[in-house]
């Protein structure tokens, strides 16, 4: 093999590609080095070692920090016993155990049929794909071939797939790349921000978003949310009052439901799913991101017993979909290390505790003229600044606080691990506000309310 001579970060850049990223060579890019608990050890291009507390826990899914004994366990016992084989015909433990543990775990209220069927997914946008083709193969074999359509949300994210993209915001999200193949979906405006919201401003939004899915319900298969907490597409959240009325609308126009909670779930708002905080049960739910602890790449979707016999007895009398890396034991056994974490109950107190910390912690940022909004919910604290975020000046300026932040838009955000102590939040939300002033500004702010 050869070897081009250069650093790592060198190599890096002559041949990879990034997430969202150009092709360049000028691409800012640390080398991890080593990963334990809530600590990520990176090696900068002219070799410079930074110690810095991860606040992003690597998208939103390393829950139970890096290295953790339980997980590391798990896929080396796993790893001795089986990596992977194909799930057409087979069938293994570590899968039949994941799909009980979602369904005992899958929100729940009096009078909703429950999430009993379980597809395994590689990714999370995957996920949301089989969870459209589902509601479209619905409609078909409920005798609606003409309901083909989805309703979603402006400012929603769900992945990058086509029909994944379809659903996320029209203007934001990817549309204007692929006119072609993009359009036909229905939009809702954005339900008011919860720290603003009021009974009229929610009563408001309820009724346009009647009148929208009044106007489309012919067509339309499903409506497409992220409960509560829109993620990617602007770490904004929402009323949870909001879900009760897309149920209601789902319900009074024989659309089904379905709960995007690949970035929610698994208690990163306070509840174990979004969904809890309304006590509303969508038809069809999606989970990722933190599902193995951040550990492997495995994806679920879950629907009503009613769905899957409903599909099952159309005419295909399939759900088409099947990728070769389904329920890959590997990812499931960890998945289920993971979850054990979950069921043990734990990170209620660990992510009230933590959202205590973003929040005192994270307040001072409010006097710096160029914050717009300081806001959290659960174990999520953002920083909303007034214009874009200079994105590389202030990563870079984290990480010499000891913080990594990976922001986007005008954002500044953190997602840490459940692991993390008083002492990481500390520096998290110092490390964030310092860079912050530092890259946009010290000047402190006209508002007389701001300390
Ligand atoms: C990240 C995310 C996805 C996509 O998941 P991938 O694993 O990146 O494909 C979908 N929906 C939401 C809400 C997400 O946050």
């Amino acid at each position: 093999m050869r070897q081009d001579p250069g650093s790592l970060i060198q190599r890096d850049r002559a041949r990879l590609w990034h997430p969202y990223a150009a092709a360049s060579p000028d691409l800012p890019l640390w080398e991890v080095e080593a990963a334990g608990g809530a600590r990520l050890r990176l090696r900068s291009e002219d070799g410079t070692r930074h110690h810095v507390v991860d606040a992003m826990s690597s998208w939103w899914s390393v829950i139970h920090g890096y290295r953790h004994p339980m997980l590391d366990a798990a896929a080396r016992r796993q790893l001795d016993s089986f990596s992977h084989v194909m799930f057409g015909g087979l069938t293994h433990a570590p899968a039949v155990e994941l799909a009980e543990r979602l369904v005992d775990l899958a929100p729940t209220a009096p009078g909703r049929p429950a999430l009993e069927r379980v597809f395994l997914a590689d990714s999370g946008s995957v996920a949301v794909e089989v969870a459209l083709k589902l509601a479209v193969q619905f409609q078909t074999a409920s005798g609606k071939p003409s309901r083909q359509r989805f309703l979603s949300l402006r400012g929603g994210y769900h992945g990058d797939t086509f029909a994944a993209m379809g659903v996320c915001d029209p203007v934001d999200g990817m549309h204007s790349a692929f006119p072609g193949l993009l359009a036909g979906n229905v939009f809702v405006p954005r339900p008011p921000a919860a720290s603003s919201a009021t009974p009229e401003t929610v009563k408001r939004w309820a009724s346009e978003l009647a009148d929208i899915t009044a106007a489309h319900s012919g067509e339309l298969a499903a409506i497409i949310v992220e409960p509560v907490l829109q993620g990617a597409g602007g770490m904004f959240a929402y009323p949870p009052e909001c879900l009760t009325a897309l149920r209601g609308m789902a319900d009074r126009h024989g659309l089904l439901l379905i709960f995007d909670e690949i970035a929610t779930g698994f208690g990163r708002t306070g509840e174990l799913f979004a969904a809890g905080h309304a006590g509303v049960v969508p038809d069809i739910m999606c989970v990722g991101k933190a599902l193995t602890g951040g550990y492997l790449t495995l994806a679920a979707m879950l629907c009503t017993g009613e769905i899957a016999a409903t599909v099952s007895g159309g005419r295909a009398g399939a759900l088409l979909h099947g990728p070769t890396f389904m329920g890959n034991p590997l990812a499931c056994a960890v998945a289920n290390a993971s979850l054990g974490l979950i069921e043990d109950g734990g990170w209620r107190a660990d992510v009230a505790r933590i959202g205590a910390g973003l929040a005192s912690g994270l307040a001072p940022a409010l006097a710096l003229e160029a914050v717009r909004e300081v806001r959290t919910l659960g174990a999520v604290g953002v920083i909303e600044l007034r214009d874009a975020v200079d994105v590389a000046a202030v990563t870079a300026a984290a990480i010499r606080h000891g913080v990594w932040v990976r922001p986007f838009r005008n954002l500044v955000y953190t997602m840490p691990p459940y692991i993390s102590t008083a002492a990481d939040i500390e520096q998290i939300t110092a490390g964030m506000t310092a860079a912050v002033a530092e890259v946009h500004g010290h000047h402190a702010a006209r508002r007389p309310d701001a300390a």
